[in-house]
């Protein structure tokens, strides 16, 4: 699951000063689930750019944003227009700016990959790094998970089971006591040298 939030309206306005008739795509997949794009959240839009005197031409919410098949499909038969607002994730949006060319604008910031809680609430799991090193860490994500992203923690501020930058847990207790767990903690003593962010 991708997880997005809405960009701020004046953000977006902005973007398409020059732009008087709008196309808008929502995603039926992860922004939906986020509530940030389907159904309801691409209606919101589209009133608030008709009361900023826009014209909105088309809207539509794409089964799968970040699918080309399907995009392609959902481009075929547009109106006359002169920008697209995508909500979806950046891949989503760059999946309809390949194919098209005018201009295409996300009107959502994506924050991280999570797992869903339920409907709306999410928890921060995968930065999506090119390279996952969680099972020298028994499965949890420190580069994500640790507010400082340490590969050889915890750090001096880890207090109570909580970390020091926020209202969560330290990731390096909940390594730790996971590798504990499975008998591997020993494992933890290894010197981890940085990560190759190529
Ligand atoms: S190490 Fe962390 S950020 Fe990188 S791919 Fe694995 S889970 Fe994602
Ligand atoms: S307290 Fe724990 S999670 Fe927070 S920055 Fe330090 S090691 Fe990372």
């Amino acid at each position: 699951m991708i997880v997005t939030e809405k960009k701020k309206i004046e953000d977006i306005l902005e973007k398409i000063r020059d732009c008087k008739k709008i196309v808008i795509f929502g995603c039926g997949d992860c922004a939906t689930l986020c509530k940030t794009g389907g159904k309801d959240e691409v209606e919101e839009l589209k009133k608030i750019l008709e009361d900023n005197e826009k014209q909105v031409v088309y809207t539509s919410v794409i089964d799968i944003s970040c699918d080309e098949r399907i995009v392609k499909k959902e481009l075929k038969n547009l109106p006359e227009y002169d920008c697209i607002i995508s909500l979806s994730c950046g891949t989503g949006t760059q999946t309809v700016g390949d194919i098209i060319e005018k201009p295409v604008f996300s009107g959502l910031d994506s924050k991280y990959a999570g797992s869903t809680r339920r409907i709306g609430h999410f928890t921060e799991k995968c930065s999506l790094c090119g390279e996952c090193i969680i099972n020298d860490f028994g499965g949890i994500c420190p580069i994500t998970r640790c507010s400082k992203h340490l590969l050889n923690g915890p750090c001096g501020g880890s207090v109570d089971g909580k970390c020091e930058v926020g209202d969560k847990d330290c990731a390096w207790v909940l390594i730790y006591k996971r590798m504990k767990k499975q008998g591997r903690e020993k494992e933890l003593l290894q010197y981890r040298k940085p990560k190759n962010w190529k």
